[in-house]
């Protein structure tokens, strides 16, 4: 049976393929296809790991204490017995032979649909033998990890719009992915994901955008509606996943990924073309980029720069260290020499929130501590926290600018003190350099406006600051009191609030007034929905993942800021600035 799942657009665009329940703390095991020539060696992959553990849990079986209670040997025996049995074993060797997955792959789908018989299963006792597989399976996982090292065996994972090498696409569906496993999908198989919470604007979206697939966040019963295997069709326009759907809805959509795929090609054609409007105002589209290897989708789509590289993904996946300055110089270095020469905006690390350096998500964060971690250490808050590591991140920066232009910009600015402490630790920095020898180029630096005391007080904050950046994600969430990362009050997030147009068109009015540069490099910036009104504000500089780049440009082209900017007051002072603009024709429908 067809059914519907609701949840928010986050991430535009069709995708169609199977579901792959992926319980969040799972996502970063390794998925690749395996050659077919490799598929033996894998399934002896699972069978070695399999035997390890067995031998394992017979040695513990022998170590146990006299003084151990009874039920001890028989918890080992129930693994053993577990460990053998067909419809673990067995059933992960069909994935492997039948789809091709790698081994934990395949052990972590079949443990998806294992989990869900447990849950159906009405006795209690045998409902709670769902943690016995789970422990079986965690750690035939840490065999295989330590295993010899996962060979994917020549075959790349393909890219996410096209299964390749003949394999179905597949659809991560999860309760939640936590920023830092997002990350794992640059590397990873997966077309399209779904999870049951997040909003438009956490950052585990913002990922989804940049890597262009289509996604839906905040379905809230998705993972418990959508089966392992499901067909899915995602559709990312309107936010709606469709389970199992009929022949005829699926070939609607084929008609339509068909359709998308065209008018991306049309767009791409956009990139070498100026982004000038009508009456001849050329605005500036720059990139946001996560790793420095993004660089290169950012060259792709044409941006003339990166105006905000979220360095603090460097700072994840690590396992509880964190990068040394030499680690972070190579890094800088290879995003400024991988963008030839266009300017690249490095933000200094902006961990908290729903970017904490270990792997719990917000909801898991505040469970653990009950505290709002976004009004939390976060940011700048964080890095003068940690003045080592600060000094490091700017000494890393610096060294970076001998190679090619750089900017620096601090998130999160609240405080005259936090500027203040800011441009003498960026000072110390230099000279530590200077002192060294080592070579370092002019950089600029500039602050993030996405807490409404910046914006309120930007005049005073213009004075220390070459540049000015509206982080407008963070600014409507401390405007209107709304976690950008709860589902539950996504509805009450709006860029369209007459109060946040207001903090950016005071921001934009400010800094234009001093010449000294503004941009915005939260969503906005990448949502067509927006260009009209934020050249209307006097914005010419927009950063958005690259993949937004080319509709933008073609937003720009469109464009006569003249006429925008004598309908901008009847906007702003509108009670409802969203209507007024469609009214008005700032907001026009999509091309
Ligand atoms: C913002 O807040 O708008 C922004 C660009 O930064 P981030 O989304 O990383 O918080
Ligand atoms: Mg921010």
């Amino acid at each position: 049976m067809s059914i519907q799942v609701f949840g928010m657009q986050v991430s535009r665009g069709v995708a169609i393929g199977r579901a792959v329940r992926g319980a969040s703390s799972r996502v970063d095991v390794a998925h690749y296809y395996i050659a077919a020539d490799r598929v033996e060696a894998e399934v002896a992959r699972l069978r070695d790991a399999r035997d390890a553990v067995a031998a394992e849990l017979q040695t513990l079986k022998h170590e146990i204490p006299s003084e151990a209670p009874p039920e001890l040997a028989a918890l080992l025996d129930v693994h053993l017995m577990l460990l053998h049995d067909d419809t673990l074993t067995g059933a992960t060797k069909a994935w492997i032979h039948d789809r091709h997955y790698n081994a934990e792959w395949a052990l972590s789908a079949q443990l998806e649909v294992l989990a869900r018989q447990f849950d159906e299963m009405d006795d209690a006792y045998l409902r709670e033998r769902k943690a016995d597989v789970e422990q079986v399976v965690e750690r035939m996982l840490r065999e295989l990890a330590r295993g010899a090292a996962p060979a994917p065996g020549g075959v790349r994972p393909p890219h996410p719009r096209s299964a390749g090498n003949g394999e179905e696409p597949l659809i991560l569906v999860a309760n939640d992915v936590a920023p830092a496993d997002m990350l794992q999908f640059k590397r990873s198989v997966f077309s399209g994901f779904v999870t049951d919470v997040g909003g438009r604007t956490s950052h585990t979206a913002i990922v989804a955008r940049s890597m262009d697939i289509p996604a839906v966040v905040g379905a809230r019963e998705a993972s418990r509606l959508i089966r392992q295997d499901d067909w899915l069709v995602i559709d990312g326009d309107i936010g709606v996943v469709i389970v199992n759907p009929s022949p005829i809805v699926l070939e609607e959509y084929r008609f339509r990924q068909r359709q998308s795929e065209l008018e991306r090609a049309r767009l791409n054609r956009l990139r070498y073309t100026p982004a000038v409007t009508l009456d001849g105002q050329a605005v500036e589209l720059l990139a946001n980029i996560e790793l420095p290897g993004d660089t290169e989708a950012a060259l792709e789509a044409g941006a003339s720069g990166v105006g905000l590289f979220r360095s603090e993904f460097l700072f994840m996946n690590r396992d509880g260290s964190l990068p040394d300055e030499d680690e972070q110089f190579e890094a800088y270095r290879e995003a400024v020499l991988g963008m030839q020469g266009l300017p690249v905006t490095i933000r200094t690390v902006d961990v908290g929130a729903d970017k904490p350096l270990d792997r719990l998500s917000p909801q898991e964060l505040r469970h653990e501590h009950g505290l709002n971690p976004a009004l939390g250490l976060r940011a700048i808050r964080w890095s003068l926290s940690e003045p080592g590591m600060f000094r490091q991140q700017l000494r890393a920066i610096l060294r970076a600018s001998a190679f090619g232009p750089v900017r620096i910009l601090i998130p999160m600015v609240a405080h005259l003190a936090e500027v203040r402490a800011t441009l003498e630790a960026l000072a110390r920095a230099r000279q530590q350099l200077a002192d060294a020898g080592h070579a370092t180029g002019r950089v600029e630096l500039g602050a993030m406006i996405e807490v409404p005391a910046a914006a309120v007080m930007i005049r005073r904050f213009l004075r220390h600051f070459d540049f000015v950046s509206l982080g407008t994600n963070d600014l409507i969430q401390y405007t209107l009191a709304i976690d950008r990362a709860d589902e539950s009050v996504a509805h009450l997030y709006d860029p369209w609030h007459p109060a946040v147009l207001e903090l950016i068109h005071q921001t934009v009015a400010s800094a234009n007034a001093e010449g000294k540069p503004v941009s915005v490099c939260g969503e906005m910036a990448g949502d067509p929905a927006f260009t009209e009104i934020l050249l209307a504000m006097g914005l010419r500089s927009l950063s958005m993942h690259p993949s937004c780049v080319a509709s933008i440009k073609q937003r720009v082209l469109r464009a006569d800021v003249r006429q925008l900017a004598a309908l901008l007051p009847q906007v702003l002072s509108d009670d409802d600035p969203a209507a007024a603009a469609r009214r008005l024709g700032l907001v026009r429908a999509p091309h």
